[in-house]
């Protein structure tokens, strides 16, 4: 087992006693310390035994990192900062860009609260009493099968989430540990978030660099191919418990998908990382959509992941926040072809629209993104009306629509609009359709 630590220095001391002390003899600057974590480590849960109030005043919820604020939620925007992907839309940190575009091939799996500091491979953050010199952290890293971080009290936690100007930033500190727990040792470019000292808060350490990056990837866990990386663009339907949830995104396989969700059957002990997994399902609509009924118990608010079929490193998808119960504007429920014939005749079929409202099919060459009637839609402008019409009692229709002869080969995304007659404008997921 190794252990590694992030120290806090006075600037002096960067240039002279930090780096004779800390420098690997290489080429590069980042540097690894040999070894990965297996697919089954990528849950990382806290113990909440911190004992600062300033750990503990951030109260304030925000929908990217659904049921969780405080150091928690400091913790996790940590590991979500390592991610293939923004996690969510990457907002909820004022002092970067986003969240989560890490652009490496590793992607943690948040799993919430632990019950105890666990043992040295069970993946938990917690704090430690006492003081170690001007050593903040450390992580004890049996590598392949987990690991352990450890946060001295000495020093006063701050939960953010905004810029910190005293004490010390846990979700800085805790990206750079979590960095070690995925087999990176320190690096010599200063600008790294795995530099191996820190001087002021450690702020500066929430956001990797292109060190950081180029070490998971060349170092580790291989280069980031998007052709083949599982993500996830979208979550919508219902995420009621016994809804119908459907995930869009890309790279998914035919059959064998599964989702990954925050336990709260399975977390409750020190040993108890592993997520609450749906699986065998298969991919739709060009292997771009997973559907899938929300859990009735066994879940809780946090991330979902698709971890598709097969096995190797780049195989999980980034996070996405999901609140069980939280989606309504964007529940409907949207199927059909993902291919059709010049001519021919197609049909679209939806549910979980709101009773007896209007609706309107439109249709766009790019899911760019666009805002109508309030509502954020998938497609990008411009788009088109295809048809429109009225939903039954139950919230569902259908239609049906011609594809005329001499289309040439394309791709266009469609998606539902569904207005209940209130204000409220909803929409469903996207699909693509192309015609062949
Ligand atoms: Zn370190």
């Amino acid at each position: 087992m190794k252990a590694l630590s992030l120290r806090l220095l006075g600037g002096a001391f960067l240039f002279t006693a930090a780096v004779p002390l800390f420098l690997p003899e290489t080429a590069t600057a980042w540097a690894t310390i040999g070894g990965s974590l297996n697919l089954n480590q990528r849950d990382f849960r806290i113990f909440d035994n911190f004992s600062d109030s300033q750990s503990h005043n951030n109260t304030t919820e925000h929908a990217n990192w659904p049921g969780y604020t405080e150091i928690e939620m400091a913790c996790w925007k940590g590991g979500a900062e390592w991610g293939s992907r923004l996690f969510g839309d990457g907002s909820g940190d004022s002092t970067q860009a986003g969240v989560g575009d890490g652009k490496a091939n590793f992607n943690f799996f948040w799993n919430g609260e632990a019950s105890g500091i666990g043992g040295t491979n069970d993946n938990i953050n917690s704090a430690l009493g006492g003081s170690s010199g001007g050593v903040l952290a450390y992580t004890e890293t049996p590598i392949s099968d987990g690991w352990r971080i450890r946060y001295y009290e000495v020093w006063t936690w701050h939960d953010g989430p905004n810029t910190v100007t005293n004490g010390i930033d846990m979700q800085g500190v805790a990206c750079h540990e979590l960095g070690h727990a995925l087999g990176l040792g320190h690096s010599n470019d200063i600008g790294a978030t795995m530099y191996p000292s820190i001087t002021g808060t450690g702020v500066g350490q929430r956001s990797i660099n292109a060190d950081d990056q180029a070490g998971l990837q060349q170092g580790i866990y291989g280069a980031r191919d998007d052709s083949t990386l599982p993500r996830i663009a979208d979550l919508s339907g219902s995420t009621a418990p016994g809804g119908t949830a459907v995930i869009t995104g890309a790279n998914y396989t035919l059959t064998a998908n599964r989702v990954w969700f925050n336990s709260t059957t399975l977390d409750g002990g020190q040993t108890g990382g592993e997520p609450y997994e749906i699986t065998n399902l298969d991919s739709t609509n060009g292997q771009t959509q997973i559907s899938f009924t929300v859990p009735s118990s066994g879940i809780e608010d946090g991330g979902i992941h698709v971890r598709k079929g097969g096995s190797g490193h780049d195989r999980l998808s980034e996070g996405h926040p999901f609140a069980i119960g939280s989606v309504d504007v964007d529940s409907i429920l949207l199927t059909g072809p993902a291919t059709a014939n010049s001519p021919s005749l197609i049909t679209y079929n939806w549910t979980q629209a709101p009773p007896d409202s209007t609706w309107w099919m439109y249709y766009s060459k790019t899911l760019n993104g666009t805002t109508i009637n309030g509502q954020p839609f998938d497609l990008g402008d411009p788009y088109f009306e295809l048809a429109s019409g009225t939903n039954d009692a139950t919230g569902s229709d259908s239609v049906s629509v011609f594809v005329p002869p001499g289309v040439p080969s394309i791709t266009v995304y469609l998606e539902l609009r569904a207005d209940d007659g209130q204000g409220t404008t909803f929409d469903s997921n996207a699909l693509s359709l192309t015609i062949q």
